[in-house]
């Protein structure tokens, strides 16, 4: 799924990233999904219902547990 061995051009790596985009056309509200905790997520602009998307996005470090090392 991951495209992040194509170099974009900055030097921040760029990853598909699920997000949840609103349904709402005349907003442009979007989240990761890393940072959604709720089941049911809104939109954090105008509290529509939002849809799984996918985006290419600079990467960010995953805190998920599995990734954690000591
Ligand atoms: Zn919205």
């Amino acid at each position: 799924m991951y495209n992040s061995r194509r170099k974009p051009a900055e030097d921040v790596p760029m990853e598909l990233t699920a997000i949840w985009s609103c349904s709402n056309d005349k907003c442009k509200g979007w989240m990761r999904d890393n940072f959604v905790f709720n089941v049911i997520p809104v939109c954090p602009q105008c509290q529509s219902n939002v849809m799984r998307d996918e985006r290419m996005l600079a990467a960010v470090t995953n805190t998920s547990p599995s990734q954690i090392k000591i």
